[in-house]
């Protein structure tokens, strides 16, 4: 059986670089992350120091180049028996490094992009990771970056990607908690109420065309993301990452969430991930074992299970 990953996270060196800032002005008065240009200097001086204190305090490992990462991925991928990965450049602005690795392995590596639409250049930047990148998946985590999905600046970058062939739009709904921010005591004021999915309907709609991913079955608004995916047939689901949330509803279990997702959605429209990040941990089998054991449990054919694990990744991103 053919296994795809379609959320992993590519933490590199541009990615580290900014928390490392945040780290070092960690409230900025402009914007949510941006440094304060009076500090950017001194910060900039001892940025490699302050890298390695992060790795060191995070014990993971220095990413080095993107190209360097790039086959770390892939010997990760080769050692866990996975064809393609999609590789999520996790911080706005750092679509040149995720491009790197689809450049050096592109039949192995999709690359996605974080992009906040409040930068003032957000289509254009859209617009050149999806062509001139080759990037396929735009990125947006509306509680992280404060812009509603309903809001104009949304719809232009949407409309970017729009008009880029065979470009997914991710879109983070639900509960966000980045686990690396929490480790390194960043602050993040994230907006949860903006990460709704009957707003990524509304966006469906209007692209019907473009295949929407709402990620983690929508990461605690499991109701919400089947409204959405029972009204729009081109949002799909990703299974990625633990789903701590179903703890929010009492009784709820993950195999309860495939029954009812595989139910409302269907198998064609379920995306297996693992939303695996950081190296040495690599990519997280277990979470695979554990999806697998439940798809197997409730009874899945296999020619489903193909297309949850493996096939409809190749159909959203063929080589
Ligand atoms: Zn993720």
């Amino acid at each position: 059986m053919i296994v795809n990953d379609a959320h992993c996270h590519f933490f590199s060196t541009a990615f580290f670089s900014a928390l490392a800032r945040q780290k070092a002005d960690p409230a900025p008065k402009v914007g949510l992350y941006a440094p304060t240009p009076d500090k950017r200097t001194h910060v900039e001086a001892d940025l490699q120091v302050r890298l390695n204190d992060l790795y060191r305090g995070l014990q993971w490992d220095d990413p080095g180049t993107p190209e360097a990462l790039a086959d770390r991925w892939v010997q990760e991928l080769d050692a866990s028996g996975v064809r393609r990965a999609a590789l999520i450049a996790s911080v706005h602005g750092d679509e040149a490094s995720v491009a790197a690795a689809v450049a050096r392995h592109p039949s192995r590596i999709v690359g996605f992009f974080m992009l906040d639409p409040s930068a003032a250049d957000a289509p254009a930047r859209a617009r050149h990771a999806l062509s001139e990148h080759g990037l396929k998946g735009l990125c947006l985590f509306p509680a992280m970056h404060h812009v509603p999905l309903h809001d104009d600046r949304t719809l232009r970058a949407v409309e970017a990607a729009a008009a880029c062939p065979g470009a997914v739009v991710f879109v983070h709904c639900g509960v966000l908690s980045v686990g690396v921010r929490r480790k390194l005591s960043l602050p993040s004021r994230f907006d949860l109420r903006l990460g709704d999915p009957l707003a990524v309907s509304r966006l469906a709609l209007a692209f019907p065309h473009v295949p929407f991913i709402v990620p983690q079955f929508g990461a605690g608004l499991l109701r919400e993301t089947l409204m959405a995916a029972d009204a729009c047939a081109n949002i799909h689901l990703d299974t990625s990452s633990s789903n701590g949330w179903v703890r929010y509803t009492p009784g709820l279990t993950l195999d309860a969430v495939f029954k009812a997702a595989l139910a409302v959605a269907g198998p064609s429209r379920l995306l297996f991930g693992t939303d695996s990040s950081f190296f040495p941990r690599g990519w997280q089998r277990g979470i695979y074992e554990q999806q697998k054991a439940i798809l197997d449990g409730l009874g899945v054919g296999s020619n489903d299970i193909a297309l949850i694990v493996g096939g409809n990744f190749e159909r959203l991103f063929p080589l």
